[in-house]
C-alpha cells in the first residue's frame, strides 16, 4: 500500500490554490478536482460512506459501534500567495543540520531559520525553490489518511467512532463558511494544520475589522483656501495618530495589534481598512474605543471632514470555550503523555478554522503537522514529525476522556 511519503508527494503535485477574487464556493475548481482524487483514494480503502458536497467539502464517517465520535479536520487548499503544484520536491533522508540548497538562487539557511537545528536527524521534504510545498495543509490530510488506514484494520483498539472532514478555502478565511456540523457528526474534533508537533494551539486572537470612510470637499486647488478638505490627507493624519507600537511589526506573543491593511484615497474620498486583533476580548474592545477616539482628535484638525467608522466582529478566541469544557485539551495532554512527547501550548497570532468551529459548538483545538515556513518557497515538512503525529492521534482515539 502507498506510504505516507508517496501519498504526500502525489498530493502536493496537485495545485489547489484558493482564490480571493473568484467569489465562488469553493474559490477554485482545482479544489473540486483534488477532492475527486481524495474521494477515489477513500474508496480504494473500501470506504463507501463519503459525502463530497456542492461546496467541495468531503465528510467521512466510520462507525465503530461507539457512543462518541472524534473528528479530524484538514484543509485542501494552499495559500494564494505563492504558486503550488510542485512536481519535484526533494527528500532529505537524514538532515545533518546544514544549509539546504533549494535551487541556484534559494537556500534554507540555518542563520535565517535557526529552529532547523532542532530537526537534525529528521527526514525532510523541501521545495525546488520555485513553488510552495503545500504541506499546509496536505501534511494534515496525509496524516489523517495514515491514521485512517490503521483505524480500519484495528478498529478494536479504539474507543471512538471516526469522523473526517477535508475542508476548502481555509487560506482565504472561508474554511468554516459552509462547514456542516451535522455532516461532521462529532463530539470533539481536532484541526490538523500548521507547525511543529511539539506545540498545539488552544488560543487564538479575538478579531474584528474596522472600515473608516472619509468624505472631503474637492475644489480647484487655486480656490481651495478655507474650503478644501482633502480626504486623503485626513486619512493619513488619522493613520498617523494611531500608536506605532501596536502594529504587527512591533508586537508578539500575547500582544494584540491594529493593522492597516488597505488605504485608498483622493481629495473627495478616502477609505482605510484595519484589522484589530487581541487575545483578550476586553483589550480588543479598548482598541475599538481608540479608533473612535482617534476620529474625534482628527476632527479637531479637520472639522469639516465627514468620518464614519464601522466595526465588524470576526472570530473569537477559542480558549473561552475550553475553559468551560477542557476535555479536548485533556485528550491531547494524555496522548502526548502516553507517547512521552513534551507539548507546549502556544497562542496563535491569527485565527483558525477550529476557532470558528468551536464557536459553532464543536470543540476543536489545533494540532501541529510538522510543516514549517508555510506559504512560500522555504516551506518544508518533517516526515519524522508527521509519522509521530499519526501515533499521537492513535493515542487520542484510545483515550478515556469522553
Ligand atoms: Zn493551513
Amino acid at each position: 500500500m502507498e506510504d505516507l511519503v508517496l501519498r504526500f508527494i502525489r498530493y502536493i503535485a496537485i495545485d489547489t490554490q484558493s482564490s480571493e477574487e473568484s467569489g465562488t464556493h469553493p474559490s477554485s475548481n482545482s479544489q473540486i478536482e483534488f477532492g475527486n482524487v481524495l474521494v477515489n483514494d477513500l474508496k480504494e480503502l473500501g470506504i463507501t460512506n463519503i459525502i463530497h458536497d456542492e461546496f467541495g467539502y468531503i465528510y467521512v464517517f466510520i462507525d465503530n459501534n461507539k457512543d462518541k465520535t472524534i473528528g479530524l479536520i484538514s484543509h485542501m487548499d494552499t495559500a494564494p500567495d505563492f504558486v503550488g503544484g510542485i512536481k519535484e520536491p526533494k527528500i532529505i533522508e537524514n538532515y545533518d543540520g546544514n544549509d539546504i540548497l533549494l535551487d541556484d538562487s534559494a537556500k534554507l539557511s540555518i542563520e535565517e531559520f535557526p529552529f532547523m537545528k532542532n530537526l537534525i536527524g529528521d527526514k525532510l521534504i523541501v521545495t525546488d525553490g520555485k513553488h510552495l510545498l503545500g504541506g499546509d495543509d496536505k501534511a494534515g490530510i496525509v496524516i489523517i489518511f495514515e491514521f485512517l488506514k490503521y483505524y480500519l484494520s484495528h478498529k478494536e483498539e479504539f474507543r471512538y467512532n471516526l469522523s473526517i472532514c477535508f475542508t476548502v478555502d481555509e487560506e482565504i478565511g472561508e474554511g468554516p463558511l459552509n462547514f456542516d456540523l451535522k455532516k461532521m457528526n462529532a463530539d470533539i474534533a481536532f484541526t490538523l494544520d500548521g507547525g511543529t508537533i511539539y506545540e498545539a494551539n488552544s488560543e487564538c486572537f479575538n478579531a474584528a475589522s474596522c472600515t473608516i470612510e472619509i468624505q472631503g470637499v474637492s475644489v480647484h486647488p487655486g480656490d481651495a483656501k478655507d474650503v478644501m478638505v482633502n480626504a486623503a490627507l485626513v486619512g493619513t493624519y488619522y493613520a498617523n495618530l494611531l500608536p506605532l507600537n501596536e502594529t504587527p511589526a512591533n508586537t508578539s506573543d500575547y500582544e494584540g495589534f491594529i493593522h492597516l491593511t488597505s488605504f485608498k484615497g483622493d481629495v473627495e474620498n478616502a477609505k482605510l481598512t484595519y484589522i484589530l486583533r487581541d487575545h483578550d476580548l476586553n483589550l480588543l474592545e479598548e482598541k475599538k474605543k481608540l479608533m473612535l477616539k482617534t476620529k474625534e482628535i482628527a476632527l479637531k484638525t479637520f472639522p469639516k471632514a465627514i468620518i464614519s467608522i464601522n466595526f465588524k466582529d470576526e472570530y473569537r478566541n477559542m480558549i473561552s470555550y475550553f475553559i468551560k469544557d477542557p476535555r479536548a485539551l485533556q485528550m491531547i495532554n494524555n496522548a502526548y503523555l502516553k507517547q512521552k512527547i513534551k507539548l507546549k501550548y502556544t497562542p496563535i497570532r491569527g485565527g483558525t478554522d477550529g476557532a470558528t468551529i468551536t464557536e459553532m459548538g464543536l470543540p476543536c483545538p489545533n494540532l501541529g503537522v510538522g510543516d514549517f515556513n508555510p506559504h512560500g518557497k522555504f516551506e518544508f515538512v518533517s516526515v519524522t514529525q508527521m509519522e509521530k503525529m499519526v501515533e499521537i492521534i492513535k493515542e487520542i482515539f484510545k483515550g478515556t476522556i469522553l
